[in-house]
């Protein structure tokens, strides 16, 4: 048992000199252990599975919209998701939804683009949730969770392949009801900033921004029916105030998308 606790001791301390990842875009330093092909396969396998469990949309008018504004979008994050196989995918549903997983795996539900109405305002929430995924996010709560486990992996009994995989659905938020993490304060901040500028260097219009959550906090004000993407990305007037701020950073990289776009 003692040498067994040296083990994990020693393993968390390689894990902490080892683990630093550069957040593209903001330049910050995380602590990241997880291996970005096992992040990738993992999110490929769970974007299969949620493909099977949804209803794909075939309605040719979000289909051609969504992949219009994902691509440009793509292009814009380039080498900040080096080995993106990227796939967007409609769900038909009523849901205000939206989510991104490892490998450039995006799912836009038909009930965003009703309140998401312009390209831009699309761009804002797919380039908001991309800067998840190159933020590595899920991955660095998996590797908080690596560490927390290491002492405990010394005294419990399990496959090591299926801790992992519960480890990761608990730090991507993942469940039967589909892609539900709540994101923290500061991983939402970081998100908006990332994706305002993939949003402006795919030439779609940063002030949509505003815009978009301004209407997402109106309808969570109305009661009744909270958005999803609300629920999981809740939004204050922090938010707003922190975009407003960003806008004018960003708006040479439009500018010059723009005329590329024309
Ligand atoms: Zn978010």
């Amino acid at each position: 048992m003692k040498r067994c606790f040296l083990l994990a001791v020693s393993g968390l301390l390689i894990a902490l000199l080892a683990g630093c990842y550069t957040v593209p875009e903001t330049g910050r330093q995380a602590f990241n252990i997880v291996p970005v092909g096992e992040e990738l396969s993992l999110g490929e396998q769970e974007f299969l599975q949620i493909k099977k469990q949804e209803k794909v949309s075939q309605d040719p008018v979000c289909n051609a919209q969504v992949q219009r504004v994902g691509m440009r979008i793509a292009k814009a994050v380039g080498s900040d998701l080096p080995s993106a196989k990227w796939e967007f995918v409609v769900f038909e549903s009523n849901d205000v939804n939206a989510f991104a997983l490892p490998g450039g795996k995006v799912g836009v539900y038909t009930g965003l683009l009703k309140l998401a109405e312009t390209d831009n305002e699309l761009a804002t929430v797919i380039g908001h949730e991309i800067g998840h995924v190159t933020a590595r996010h899920g991955a660095e709560r998996m590797s908080q969770g690596l560490v927390a486990g290491l002492v405990g992996a010394a005294v419990t009994v399990g496959t090591q392949d299926s801790r992992n995989r519960d480890l990761w659905r608990v730090a991507y938020g993942l469940g039967a009801a589909g892609v539900m993490l709540k994101y923290s304060r500061d991983e939402e901040s970081e998100a908006d900033y990332i994706g305002l500028r993939y949003a402006a260097r795919a030439g779609y219009d940063p002030n949509a921004a505003v815009t978009f959550w301004r209407k997402m906090s109106a309808s969570n004000q109305k009661g009744a029916d909270v958005p999803i993407l609300f629920r999981t990305h809740p939004s204050d007037a922090q938010r707003i105030a922190n975009l407003q701020r960003w806008i004018p950073q960003v708006m040479p990289l439009y500018e010059r998308a723009r005329q590329e776009y024309e």
